[in-house]
């Protein structure tokens, strides 16, 4: 195309916590990804949209992902033949595996699906029936354990106590499986306590770990070392458009606008189809470059998608905030006036200040994801001019605003266009690393107006 081909294939790096890379340029799946994907477990298998051909399968729910979901198929049969004590070959059955993939490619669904399939009372094919399949999807099973971490990392002692469960053995007398989301959330020590149990597995237990990449600032390189990947790729807008017809009943115009502005995020093409306020947000994100025309107005773009980022994340915590709180005042007896009740109250403050910090720290993890969505918007926006002054083969994102990404590459030069892009993405590195977001953002209006 003529473009400095690397700023696309490969945007500027940094830690990924909170940072879905918006453009699997040229085949390339995104190297670096964010956490977004987890919310929101599909319906439950028993529901008839949720089948395949007449077939329930635990597998059904992962989009555009043939080539992992028979790699997953075929260890989890070989792991039934385990169970009923048959030999297989070396390498048939792995006791540690890793799944990557750009956000909302369905990591932690595979995970799920598989711990599923392992579960599973007939022979291993996660038929999506079975009390074992039916249990570990609902998250309910006796022995798969879910680590989804709500801060900005997840601890050693978190991982000491789940690693000494994970080694006894299985109850229901199939697998102990340990699933950890976002895995990329380790601390070092935490990562060491699980590189521990995965050097030398029990010989029943599985653990699944997701994360963005393989890359070292994801997963150690020793834990990647002794894991079995499965790649998932960023699913094609036809399938997401397909899924949310088939699973979720959306109308097909809508689910089409959908999956092509969720740039391949299932769970986004979900909530963009179905929740008003999430399309507001988006529109008025979208709406930005057309508001940039001076210094005054980009500041005030700033503060806006800073409050807006702010107010989704407010929102989708205040409720369970304070019930958690509520719940554990309550359970501390709190406003006890007997004998002990002060010692009791003391450390009690102890408890509530702790349960303090986790939500803050949720909630600071919850307000950089909602200004990263909105940034990959605005990233799918520029883009979408690129392509379109490129005259390059391929759809635009953004379908809805395609007049106004038109008419802005009829004025902007490529080269323009293309600091504009980078200008984002910079914004996220930098929120990524830590930069207050108010300067970040602040910093990348100037640029995306000036060009
Ligand atoms: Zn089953």
């Amino acid at each position: 195309m003529g473009l400095p081909n690397r700023t696309i294939a490969n945007p500027p790096q940094g830690r990924s916590a909170c940072n879905p890379r918006p453009f699997p340029a040229s085949g390339e799946v995104t190297e670096r990804a964010g956490p977004a994907g987890r919310r929101g477990w599909p319906a439950k298998m028993s529901d008839p949209r949720n089948t395949i051909r007449g077939v329930s399968d635990v597998f059904a729910d992962l989009v555009g992902q043939d080539e992992p979901v028979e790699t997953l198929r075929r260890a989890a049969a070989a792991a039934a033949r385990v169970v009923a004590g048959d030999e297989v070959a070396a390498g048939a059955m792995t006791h540690a595996w890793i799944f990557t993939g750009p956000p909302g490619s369905g990591r932690s669904v595979a995970a799920r699906a598989f711990a599923a399939a392992l579960e599973c009372e007939r022979a291993g094919i996660g038929c999506g029936e079975c009390h074992g399949c039916h249990t570990a999807l609902g998250a309910t099973h006796a022995d798969v354990r879910f680590v989804v971490p709500e801060g900005l990392s997840i601890g050693v002692n978190d991982m000491r106590a789940l690693v000494l469960r994970a080694a006894s053995a299985p109850s229901g007398g199939r697998w102990q499986v340990v699933v950890i989301e976002d895995a990329d959330r380790l601390t070092e020590q935490a990562g060491n306590a699980l590189l521990k149990a995965i050097e030398e597995p029990p010989p029943r237990t599985v653990f699944l770990l997701c994360t963005p990449s393989t890359h070292p600032d994801d997963i150690s390189v020793t834990i990647r070392s002794r894991c079995r990947v499965v790649a998932l790729r960023q699913p094609p807008a036809s399938a997401v458009a397909e899924v949310l017809t088939r699973r979720d009943g959306v109308a097909p115009d809508v689910a089409a606008w959908a999956a092509a502005a969720a740039q391949g995020h299932v769970g986004r093409a979900k909530r963009l189809s179905r929740d008003t306020e999430a399309r507001g947000r988006r529109e008025a994100v979208l709406a930005v470059p057309r508001r940039l025309t001076g210094v005054g107005a980009c500041y005030e773009a700033a503060s806006a998608l800073i409050k807006s980022a702010e107010a989704e994340a407010a929102e989708s915590f205040a409720e369970s905030d304070a019930a958690e709180r509520v719940a554990l005042e309550q359970a501390l007896g709190a406003g006890g006036t007997g004998r002990g009740a002060a010692g009791a109250m003391r450390g009690a403050a102890g408890q509530i200040k702790e349960l303090e910090k986790r939500q803050k720290s949720r909630a600071t993890r919850s307000k950089r994801d909602a200004l990263d969505r909105a940034l990959v918007d605005l990233a799918g926006f520029y883009r979408d001019v690129l392509v379109t002054t490129m005259r390059a083969p391929v759809s635009v994102v953004h379908t809805d605003v395609a007049a106004q990404s038109g008419a802005a590459a009829g004025k902007w030069t490529a080269e323009s266009t293309l600091r504009r892009l980078e200008a984002v993405l910079a914004c996220r590195d930098a929120i990524d690393q830590n930069v207050k977001p108010d300067i970040a953002v602040e910093a990348m209006m100037l640029t995306l107006w000036r060009g």
